[in-house]
């Protein structure tokens, strides 16, 4: 027998949990399928565990490098990894009660399992029957492991989440958000941390402002980068340390490997075919700006999507906007991927928004572009013998100079740019932004105090 839905929502993670409960909230009959703990990557094995570990990083920074010169006599006796693992989960597990107690209250059936496709209007969950009217596709994507002798030996970010103990000598490989930001955490937790990237920076697609400033930091405060290194092969010694050895002749030994070079999307065992729903080579799905696939009445959200932005706010809000259009009678809604504000949360935070000088050369001309700068040692740090710089940039174009690119790195910057976002979607020229008065002292004022 199979059981009929308004709205079937595959996957319980960012974007399927919103777009589930904002059906649901409309009165719509919604099943959430998860095959494994709700909240997806986000909660499990992403945003959420990657920020309590790195609020646990700022401690020990705060510790050991800047509480001397404010006046503290402190002597850190030892860091417990298991108690913060421990307090991380424990705070994961409030955040699962709290989906299921959601999830209910809005009458959303949550069913537990692996959902596979049956034809376009119906899926299998352990050998039970599923229709929709409507079906969602948000089952996300895993960390990629590169195809060389021994990569076995290292683990991901999924596998980084399950350390029950620090690891004395670390490699991070890879050279995006996550390479950096666990290498960040490691490094200020006090592990020797080895970051390799292939090419010439980390973080090649931001603002050269950005990258240049966040070697900078590293080469002073760690991790230490290793730059054209890309990995050969890695062989496990006797004493269960690894050897990686890369293309430029060098090689490292250490006590763990992260792979950190991307991510592949999850739908090779869905079964999408039977849907006759179209992916692309790297099995990402094409979507229209609703979020439809080729087939209608099925739509996609989130970082299995072709071309998405893979945010957990992203997600969630290409996946309210579909139930708001579904749901609630708003025919034009629609996810506006332009101008998303997005932080990197290293050593210090990196914050983004919009184009990078290079993109706005390209895309209106030098001429037109005008660049807006300062930098300076962030206060905070500024008394104390680890001096930080904090640098920020805004990227104007055309007479009325409508900013249209706005970054940052140093300390507090990821809180700093949020609304700043506001004001950018609104179309804020410089001239908006000096209009307002400065907040002192603060990082934050610079951004409307340039000249
Ligand atoms: P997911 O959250 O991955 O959810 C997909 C869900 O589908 C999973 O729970 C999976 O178990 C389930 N599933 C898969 N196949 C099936 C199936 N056939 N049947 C049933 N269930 C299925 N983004 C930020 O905005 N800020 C951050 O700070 C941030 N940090 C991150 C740190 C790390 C280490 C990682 C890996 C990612 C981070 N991200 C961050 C990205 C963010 O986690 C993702 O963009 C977001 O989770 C994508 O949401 P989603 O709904 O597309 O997929
Ligand atoms: P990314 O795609 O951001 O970066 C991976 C990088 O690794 C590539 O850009 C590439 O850089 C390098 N790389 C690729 N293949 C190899 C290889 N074989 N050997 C060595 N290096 C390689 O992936 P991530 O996994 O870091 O993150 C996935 C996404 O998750 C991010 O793009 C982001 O959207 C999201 N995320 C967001 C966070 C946040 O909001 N704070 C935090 C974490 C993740 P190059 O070409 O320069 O070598």
């Amino acid at each position: 027998m199979t059981e009929h839905f308004d709205y079937i929502c595959i996957g319980g993670g960012s974007g399927g949990i919103a777009s589930a409960n904002r059906a649901a909230r409309y009165g719509a009959k919604v099943a959430l399928i998860e095959a494994k703990a709700l909240g997806g990557t986000c909660v499990n094995v992403g945003c959420v565990p990657k920020k309590v570990m790195w609020h646990g990083a700022q401690i020990a920074e705060a510790i050991k490098l800047y509480s001397p010169d404010y006046g503290f006599d402190v002597e850190q006796k030892g860091f417990d990894w298991s108690k913060l693992v421990a307090s991380r989960e424990a705070y994961i597990g409030r955040i699962h009660q709290s989906y299921d107690r959601v999830l209910g209250n809005n009458k959303v059936n949550v069913i537990k399992g692996f959902a596979t496709f049956v034809d376009a209007k119906t899926v299998e969950v352990d050998g039970k029957h599923y229709s929709a009217d409507h079906i969602l596709i948000a089952v996300g994507g895993a960390p990629t492991i590169p195809n060389i002798a021994g990569a076995e030996y290292g683990i991901d970010s999924n596998g980084f989440f399950e350390l029950t103990e620090q690891p004395k000598r670390v490699a991070v490989i890879g050279a995006g958000y996550i390479a950096v930001e666990i290498a960040g955490v490691l490094n200020a937790l006090g592990s020797e941390t080895h970051l390799f990237v292939r090419k010439h920076a980390p973080l090649r697609s931001f603002d050269t402002m950005l990258t240049d400033t966040l070697v900078e930091v590293m080469a002073a405060e760690g991790p230490q980068l290793h730059t054209e290194s890309t990995p050969k092969a890695v062989e496990k010694n006797s004493d269960g340390s690894l050897t990686i050895s890369f293309e430029n002749g060098e090689s490292y030994t250490v006590d763990c490997l992260i792979w950190a070079i991307g991510r592949h999307p999850a739908t090779s065992s869905i079964k999408i075919e039977n849907a006759g729903v179209k992916t692309n080579a790297q099995g990402y799905i094409p979507v229209d700006e609703y979020q439809t696939t080729n087939v209608p009445g099925i739509y996609c959200v989130g970082d299995i999507m072709e071309g998405g932005i893979e945010l957990t706010p992203v997600a969630v809000k290409a996946g309210r906007q579909l139930s708001e259009r579904l749901f609630n009678g708003k025919t034009n809604a629609k996810m506006d991927y332009n101008l998303v504000p997005t932080v990197v949360f290293s050593h210090p935070p990196i914050g983004t928004i919009g184009l990078t000088e290079a993109e706005a050369n390209a895309q209106f001309g030098e001429e037109q572009v005008k660049v807006y700068t300062s930098g300076f040692t962030a206060m905070y740090t500024a008394v104390t013998q680890h001096r930080q710089p904090c640098k920020m940039k805004l990227v104007c174009v055309g007479e009325d100079e409508k900013v249209v690119g706005l970054h940052g790195i140093g300390f507090a910057v990821d809180e700093m740019i949020q609304g700043f976002a506001v004001a950018m979607k609104m179309g804020a020229t410089k001239a908006d932004f000096d209009s307002v008065v400065a907040i002192h002292p603060t990082g934050s004022e610079e951004f409307v105090t340039m000249t």
